[in-house]
């Protein structure tokens, strides 16, 4: 195998990615490896001719990355960039924005803790997309919105169940839910 300069240098961008460091080891096609950091925090493996399209936006660590979204454009990223903190950030402004309900939340008012709160169940939380045990940004109070103070991350299934439910109704709910599933 003829030794071929490298192509890529470290800490050049390509897209959303960032190049960390050459890895000690080709792909089938020869090209060299590098261990590459992309915008949304998540670390990979690329070959240089995956990464020869520099400065092309559609550039990820892979098809599941939180930055692509489902119609295909590119989500703006900053400095604060985590992955699904900043996933389920830039979804509660999208619905802020639909429903016209209030919004003043940052990335870091967002905490996404081990176990769902509401059913103690473990967050899987790096999965993307709805599930039942993925992390989802409750609006404790709905009709505040999401702002400081009003805002946790619950399972899926557990915001599913609470809904738009009002401290009456869940306690109503929670006094007949038994009974009606005895009858
Ligand atoms: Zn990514």
């Amino acid at each position: 195998m003829t030794a071929r300069k490298p192509t890529v240098k470290i800490g050049e961008k390509y897209g959303n990615l960032t190049i960390i460091e050459e890895l000690n080891k080709r792909n089938n096609s020869g090209s060299r490896i590098y261990l590459v950091k992309c915008d949304c925090g998540n670390l990979c493996e690329k070959a240089t001719d995956k990464l020869r399209r520099k400065r092309d936006p559609n550039v990820y660590c892979s098809k599941k990355c939180p930055l692509i979204r489902r119609d295909g454009k590119h989500l703006i990223t900053h400095g604060k960039t985590k992955s699904q903190e900043y996933r389920l950030y830039y979804l509660s402004k999208q619905r802020s924005k639909q429903k016209n309900i209030p919004f003043n939340i940052d990335v870091d008012d967002i905490f996404i803790p081990e176990f769902c709160p509401i059913l103690n169940i473990k967050l899987q939380k790096n999965h993307i997309g709805w599930s039942p045990d993925a992390p989802t940004l409750d609006r404790i109070v709905p009709e505040k919105g999401y702002v400081k103070g009003n805002i946790k991350v619950i399972s899926g299934k557990a915001n599913v169940m609470k809904n738009n439910a009002t401290i009456d109704e869940l306690k109503t709910f929670t006094k007949n839910i038994f009974q009606y599933l005895q009858e």
